[in-house]
């Protein structure tokens, strides 16, 4: 593929990966998987697990989001570049659950959460043979093999990151996995090391992104008297985010180096939106 002219100031230009879609499994009431082949798949070079994701995007967001003709697919930049305000492309994050090589193949798991918005109706409805661009992989964070105890935590929509780590964790891993998720018909198979002890906590009545659920299991957790060799992934939507941050790096005492700490998303907000409050003090989380 070729390089996109990238000037000082302008960010990288992520690669374009062309999908289609091979299959759609439902994996629990409020979560989809799609597994999608990769067209061309000497471009996808550089998948490190676990943490990994894409850009989706989402062609014409006032029309609606035909699928790219086989062996047609639109230059994402240059539609970017040519397209006035209103038919910009839309574009939303989705962590790569697997990366099957022998099958060219990319899983990613969608949160149900209605008929609002692009990705998750679109993947509530994707059938064999869509196609989808997708811009990346971007992201960097591993875990360490050197850690004494580690936590992992994460709502629905960061299910599939964190997952993805515990499965990059060592077999001698110790610690626990929290994750939540709307009710008990949400939990999904986990594979983890036998030292990490996977719990689900239920939002039952509360709307997706209430912080209690989350933040008292993380508060509630089998902690190590002290912090030294404490490594934390938590992820999640932005208020849960914040309120972990205060436990974490107040109460806990942890180095912000100790803790990948994240917003996947914001209630109430497009990811549009909540990608543009990033740079106000509502956005922030560190
Ligand atoms: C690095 C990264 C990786 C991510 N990986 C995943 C992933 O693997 N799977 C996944 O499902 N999400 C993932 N997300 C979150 C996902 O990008 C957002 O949820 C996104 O807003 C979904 O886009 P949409 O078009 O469906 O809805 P939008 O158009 O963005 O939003 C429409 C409405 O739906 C609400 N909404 C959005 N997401 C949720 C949700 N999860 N629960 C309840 N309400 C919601 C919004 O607040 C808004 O009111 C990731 C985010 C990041 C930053």
């Amino acid at each position: 593929m070729s390089q996109s002219p990238v000037t000082p100031t302008a960010r990288p230009r992520r690669p374009q990966l062309n999908l289609t879609v091979r299959e759609r499994r439902l994996l629990s009431p409020s979560m989809v998987r799609v597994v999608m082949g990769i067209d061309e798949p000497e471009r996808y070079a550089d998948v490190v697990p676990p943490e990994k994701y894409v850009k989706l995007v989402f062609l014409d967001p006032a029309g609606e989001h035909p699928s790219p003709a086989p062996g047609q697919n639109p230059d994402y930049w240059e539609l970017k570049e040519s397209l006035p305000g209103d038919r910009q492309p839309v574009t939303r994050h989705f962590t790569i659950r697997r990366y099957v090589p022998e099958r060219d193949e990319l899983w990613m798991d969608f949160v149900l959460h209605g008929d609002e918005g692009f990705a998750g109706p679109w993947a509530a409805r994707a059938e064999p043979g869509d196609r989808i661009i997708a811009l990346g992989p971007g992201g960097k964070w591993a875990p360490s093999a050197e850690a004494a105890w580690t936590l992992v935590a994460a709502d629905d929509a960061a299910i599939p990151a964190a997952l993805a780590v515990v499965e990059a964790l060592p077999a001698s891993a110790r610690g626990e996995v929290v994750l939540e998720v709307g009710s008990p018909r949400d939990v999904l198979a986990v594979t983890a090391p036998a030292g990490m002890a996977v719990r689900w906590v239920f939002r039952q009545d509360a709307a997706p992104g209430d912080t209690r659920a989350l933040v008292r299991a993380v508060q509630e957790a089998g902690w190590p008297a002290a912090p030294e060799g404490v490594q934390v992934f938590a992820h999640g939507e932005r208020e849960s985010m914040k309120a972990l941050r205060d436990e974490l790096l107040g109460r806990r005492g942890l180095a912000r180096e100790q803790v990948s700490l994240s917003g996947y998303w914001a209630q109430g907000r497009t990811e549009d939106v909540f990608q543009a409050e990033k740079k106000q003090p509502v956005g922030q989380i560190l």
